[in-house]
């Protein structure tokens, strides 16, 4: 199944549906985070690539192109041949995107088949996006048209290489948008071969063009674009603050962004069985090593079971699988650069030095890589650094609470706003909860399930609009409002 030495096919931008190399001819390497070795060399795009880029998108946006004119059945047919070769490449692309980014294999199938569904769930929605008539006032007949916003940016993360592209090409490509986007510097090699499968499933050029790049540069020259219409964004929130600063300095472009998280998840006293709460806990704190936006990232448990909950998470952090995540028994490789791996041991460090205690982990792992062992830590308080910003990796940081009313407070006291949780069997307090909390996803006796179907995006600053579900769609809309004139004669004859 797992491809252990995938061949890198493609290594040039693609733009028209052209493999090309930089204007520039520059070039940058591509890291293997379980070994630090190189892997290969990238074009990198610089601001002409981004107008080059640019400009094919505008061209395929014109009225007479093909990508406007042809049916939206059409549109939707090419999305599901995109989705189906895809699939037909799913052991190649995952195996991808675990060579690049270092995530176990299993964990890379799970975003391929998931990013596969985003394609087929947006692919039906190209031919029922409807406007609506208006009774208004006077002599007139009013209709809206829902029409695609034109060329959109998109700037996506490390941390799911395959599924951020998925999640931001769904809703555009419905909608009858065009795209330019910027893959993430550490993990570029994915989405060029998903651009080969572009063109192999027949979109017309210019529809979709893939530059990967360094954010400074290539994604500063998209944020601050003339000739572009939205940028949708997925990182961290202070690049969100440079995008959104952008878009005012530039052309007033439309910005979404899907930004950081410190998400809480309560364990209440009445949680049920609490080997089976502990490991929800561990599963949305560990899952894609914490690199995860909405990683269950403050555990509140309550005071009566809080010893008990310990045990069993340090238990489970110990057990974890780490090792080499081409192996399938593996559900921790490494983080996903040597920079990310000193942050995380950094913020472990803080931890230690604030007071709270460590129960397990809190080292690299090895010389060679960037493995950090799975991290728990007990007696947290809110006011502490590990409480309070986002770690983005394997490191499980645990809280005591004594009444609902509290924990409702603690869970808001955060400037993010992404997601939350509640593990109890109490109905009312489940939904006391979610209505209280200030975060766009709540999950009750579940974690990050995130479906195609269902919006997901963040309150406060963790982010402006959704993506997926209907709502996503909305992000890539103009609403036209068409109102004609009734002849007053046909009332008279
Ligand atoms: P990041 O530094 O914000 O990078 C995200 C993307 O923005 C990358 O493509 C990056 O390019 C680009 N970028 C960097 N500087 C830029 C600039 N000045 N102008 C335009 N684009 C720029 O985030 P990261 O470190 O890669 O990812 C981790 C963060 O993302 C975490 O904070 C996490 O919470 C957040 N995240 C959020 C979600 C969500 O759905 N809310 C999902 C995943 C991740 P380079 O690759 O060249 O740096
Ligand atoms: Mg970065």
């Amino acid at each position: 199944m797992a491809i252990r030495n995938p061949e890198i096919k493609y290594k040039e931008l693609f733009i028209n549906n052209e493999f090309v190399k930089a204007e520039s001819g520059r070039t940058f390497p591509v890291f293997n985070p379980t070994t630090g070795d190189a892997i290969c060399e990238v074009s990198e795009a610089g601001p002409e690539d981004v107008n080059k880029a640019v400009a094919a998108a505008r061209k395929a946006f014109s009225n007479t192109a093909p990508w406007r004119t042809m049916d939206a059945s059409e549109r939707a047919r090419l999305i599901l041949k995109l989705s189906d070769l895809m699939e037909r490449d799913l052991c190649y692309l995952a195996s991808l995107d675990t060579l690049d980014n270092g995530k176990p294999f299993t964990e890379s199938l799970c975003d391929l088949e998931y990013s596969i569904k985003t394609l087929r769930y947006y692919a039906g929605w190209c031919d029922k996006i409807q406007g609506s008539t208006i009774p208004c006032d006077g002599e007139f007949m009013c209709l809206t048209r829902r029409e695609p916003l034109g060329v959109v940016g998109q700037i996506i993360p490390w941390n799911y290489p395959v599924m951020m592209l998925a999640w931001k090409w769904g809703p555009a490509l419905a909608t009858g948008c065009t795209i330019v986007l910027k893959s993430a510097e550490l993990t570029p090699i994915s989405s060029l071969y998903v651009g080969s499968l572009v063109k192999e499933a027949g979109f017309p050029p210019g529809v979709i063009n893939i530059i990967p790049g360094m954010g400074p540069v290539a994604g500063h020259a998209i944020a601050h674009h003339q000739d572009i219409d939205k940028v949708a964004f997925t990182g961290s929130t202070a690049v969100g603050r440079k995008i959104m600063g952008a878009a005012s300095e530039s052309n007033l472009k439309r910005v979404t962004m899907e930004l950081g998280g410190k998400s809480p998840l309560v364990v209440c006293s009445d949680c049920g069985d609490l080997d089976e709460a502990a490991e929800l806990c561990h599963t949305a704190m560990f899952g894609n090593h914490g690199q995860n936006c909405c990683a269950g990232s403050r555990t509140f448990v309550h005071e009566s079971i809080y010893d008990e909950f310990v045990k069993r998470a340090v238990k489970l952090a110990e057990e974890r699988p780490v090792g080499d995540p081409f192996d399938e028994k593996t559900l921790l490789g490494p983080l996903v650069s040597q920079t990310q791996m000193e942050r995380v041991l950094g913020y472990i460090e803080k931890g230690k030095s604030e007071g709270a205690k460590l129960e397990c982990g809190g080292a690299r792992l090895g010389s060679e890589g960037y493995f950090v062992s799975p991290t728990v830590f007990s007696n947290v308080t809110d006011d502490m650094t590990i409480a309070k910003e986002e770690i983005f990796g394997p490191v499980q940081v645990i809280l005591k609470f004594s009444s609902m009313d509290e924990v409702i407070k603690r869970s808001n006291n955060t400037e993010y706003g992404l997601a939350s949780g509640i593990i109890t069997t109490n109905i009312n307090k489940a939904i006391m909860y979610a209505q209280a909390v200030q975060a766009g996803s709540v999950w009750v006796n579940c974690y990050d399930v995130c479906l195609p179907q269902t919006p997901f995006g963040g309150y406060k600053q963790s982010g402006h609009g959704r993506e997926l579900g209907k709502e996503g769609l909305d992000e890539y809309l103009e609403t036209k409002t068409i109102t004609i004139k009734v002849p007053s004669k046909l009332y008279h004859s």
